[in-house]
């Protein structure tokens, strides 16, 4: 990876660690989760506010952590919005894909580029294997609060 790419994604990474977006409750979530990584210590709580027709209407967290788990807390918050449960899905596979594996397959679905590229901000962490964990946790959070489990460990 290039210097300044590397710098650039350590800048954003920092941000959205220190000023986390949507970093409060929700009242009205009608899907919550409680996740943690051991590993590290992080721990958050996803909140969703999903509609009839399966449309993420609202996404919130708190919690604390490494700057990686809250930076990618935030910015899970600020994609999720407007999506609906599949595409979250789809794109929770797809940036653990990026996390794990240094060849991802070129996009398939119907996955937002945009999206892709801001995760991509995030998979830097495939050099650091432990901290997979961090960048992960959010979005095994959210999952696990959309299919109804209150409580997920990443171990
Ligand atoms: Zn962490």
């Amino acid at each position: 990876m290039l210097d300044e790419l590397r710098e650039l994604y350590q800048e954003v990474i920092l941000d959205h660690g220190k000023h986390p977006r949507n970093f409060h409750g929700l009242e009205d979530a009608n899907h919550s989760a409680h996740g943690y990584n051991p590993m590290c210590g992080d721990t958050l709580f996803v909140y969703l506010k999903v509609d009839e027709e399966g449309i993420v209407r609202d996404c919130a967290f708190k919690g604390k952590g490494c700057a990686i788990s809250m930076a990618s807390a935030s910015m899970m918050t600020e994609i999720l919005k407007g999506k609906s449960v599949d595409e979250a899905k789809a794109l929770f596979e797809r940036f653990h894909a990026m996390c794990t594996s240094d060849d991802t397959p070129p996009h398939t679905g119907n996955l937002d580029p945009d999206d892709l590229e801001r995760l991509e901000v995030l998979s830097g962490v495939r050099e650091f294997p432990v901290r997979v964990k961090c960048a992960t946790l959010a979005w095994h959070t959210m999952t696990a609060a959309m299919e109804g489990q209150e409580e997920v460990s990443t171990e």
